[in-house]
Order: C-alpha cells, then structure tokens, then sequence
C-alpha cells in the first residue's frame, strides 16, 4: 500500500461503560459508528471537528434523540433502552479535532488546565509563576478548569468580531478555535457534551507515546555513557531485521540517530527487537543494569497488555494472582 494521505480514514466507534475494562480494552468490541475520508472531511466547514458534532446531534438532539429511549425487539417482549452520552476517547491528535483545540502542539497543550504552557514557540508569558510548563512534573500546580471557567473561555473564544489576525491571536493564547458548528459551539450539544467527557486513550498517549518511548530514551542513554553501544550500533543491528516498509524508511528507526525518539504505535514493533538485542547482543554492565532492569519490566507490561487485548487477559490474571 502506497501512502497516500487522501485515502486516510477517520473512525469513530462507540461502545457502553457498562461492558467494564475487559470487553472496552479489545476493538471486537465497539461497534463501528461511522468511517469518513480525509477528501470528504476536508470540504466540511470546519473538518472533523464538525463532522463530530453532525454525529454526536443525529444520536444525541431532536426527535431521535437517545436519551429518550429507543424501544428494541426482544425474545422476551420490547425493551426501551435509553442511552446517555458517557466519554470521548481519543488520542491526543483525536481530541484536537473533536474539540477544536489547538492540541499537544499548541501553545496551551492541554484543555483541562488554565495555567500549562508549553513555553517552546515564542509566546510571550510572564514570568511571575501564573503559568506553568507542560514539562512539570508537580500536578499541585496545575490549575484546572471548572465549568465555570471553561463557559467563560469559550464565550471569549467566540467573541466578535475579530479580525484573522485577532482570532489567529485568541486561538494561540486561549488554545480553542472558534468552530460555530463544531462540538462546543453549536447548541444543540450545549449540555450534552463538554470538555470534561474528554480522556486521553491510555494505551497511545501514555504507555507507547510517552513512557515507553522514555525507557527507550533511558536505556540508549545509559548504553551510550557506559561505552557498549551507540545509537549507531543500535541502528545496525536493527539493519540485520527485516523490517515493515513504514518502519524501514529513514525517518522512523534511524531517528535513533539523534533523538532516540519513535513515533507512538512504531514502539510496539521496536521493543521485542530491542529486548531481544538487549538480551542476546549487546554486553551488560553494572552502569546499565537498572536502566535494563527497568526496560525489561516495561516490555512485560506490553507483552501482558497486548495479551489482554486479543482476550487472553485471563492468563495475565491467573499468572499474577499470588
Ligand atoms: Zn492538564
């Protein structure tokens, strides 16, 4: 498959909270709510963040609406099932569109807090300790929204009428785009969807994004410091693998090269490799040993993690109940 950016599907899925942990953590289990293409998202006002909100209306306002309950056909006789809207679950590219906001990118990376920054990118913020880097590790410093303060951000955000450049301006400093048909601005979704629905998919933002690509960092680090081997050396042995032509490319794996850093899902396809070369390859040494420790917990993590998703999650419970 060639890659070809008008053939980029967006999906939405959707699923019930009361199906618990063990059936929401496996994708057999959501049911397809709607596939789009990028050409057809990009000649919609305001792209997917309306085609969200054109999605979330036809389930959730006017005569159809859910919350009303739908009568179903049972073995047993007819049923009426009513059904609220629970959560949004994205990554974090995934929220960005939903809600219109600027994004991990953005000078206001998160849209839960009023005072995180991120301070790379020239924007001129006073240094009098209202505002916080996005790098801070304290979270008592974080200041979050309340529905109160976000009504009042977003009523700013709308606010007219500006001129491009002015909204431009709004939109880098109060981190939302001012979408009228978009999933916060339009009324009908007024009180059924906000902010606060949105979380963050766990297993891409966090675990492959974020922790696994630090122990990774961690661990070239240490082998780089210790004198074993060097992102260059990394990257050779990874040569000796055949590898998907994705990954193959020279921007994924000889990124190695500087920064150590692999792009969210890649890092399942890397870190068996990694370990195996760990394990069987490179020397250890007393310098590396809790970086290889730790590295090698992580992999486990993974490994279970995956298990549970193809529904083997019972072997995962069962091996760590003692
Ligand atoms: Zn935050």
């Amino acid at each position: 498959m060639k890659r070809d950016n008008t053939r980029k599907p967006w999906c939405i899925y959707l699923s019930f909270m009361e199906c618990g942990i063990n059936l929401l953590c496996r994708d057999s289990s959501w049911l397809i709510g709607g596939v789009v293409k990028q050409p057809h998202v990009d000649k919609v006002e305001g792209g997917f963040g309306t085609a969200s909100a054109i999605f979330l209306k036809a389930l959730f306002s006017g005569p159809n609406d859910l919350r009303n309950g739908i009568s179903l056909q049972t073995p047993d006789g007819p049923l009426m099932l009513f059904i609220d809207f629970g959560r949004v679950l994205a990554d974090t590219a995934g929220l960005k569109y939903i809600f219109d906001c600027t994004g991990a990118s953005g000078h206001k990376p998160c849209m839960h807090c009023r005072n995180v920054v991120n301070c790379h990118g020239g924007l001129d913020i006073p240094d009098d300790g209202a505002f916080v880097d996005h790098a801070c590790h304290e979270p008592s410093r974080f200041a979050t929204h309340s529905k109160r303060t976000m009504r009042k951000l977003l009523v700013d955000v709308a606010a007219g009428p500006r001129s491009r450049a002015e909204q431009t301006l709004v939109t880098r400093r109060l981190g939302f785009k001012h979408n009228p048909h978009g999933v916060l601005f339009c009324a009908e979704l007024q009180n059924v969807v906000t902010t606060f629905d949105a979380r963050y998919d766990f297993a891409h933002t966090i675990l492959t994004n974020g922790t696994a690509g630090l122990e990774v960092s961690l661990l070239v680090d240490a082998y780089r410091a210790a004198g074993i081997v060097d992102a260059t050396g990394i990257v050779a042995a990874f040569a000796g693998w055949h590898w998907p032509t994705g990954l193959q490319k020279k921007q994924k794996i000889e990124e190695f090269n500087d920064m150590f850093f692999i792009q969210g899902s890649d890092v399942l396809s890397v870190y068996p490799v990694l370990r195996h070369l760990l394990t069987s390859q490179f020397p250890s040494a007393d310098e590396v040993r809790l970086e290889k420790l730790y590295y090698l917990a992580m992999c486990r993590f993974l490994d279970e993690y995956s298990l549970v998703q193809r529904g083997w999650g019972h072997t995962f419970a069962s091996r760590h109940r003692h």
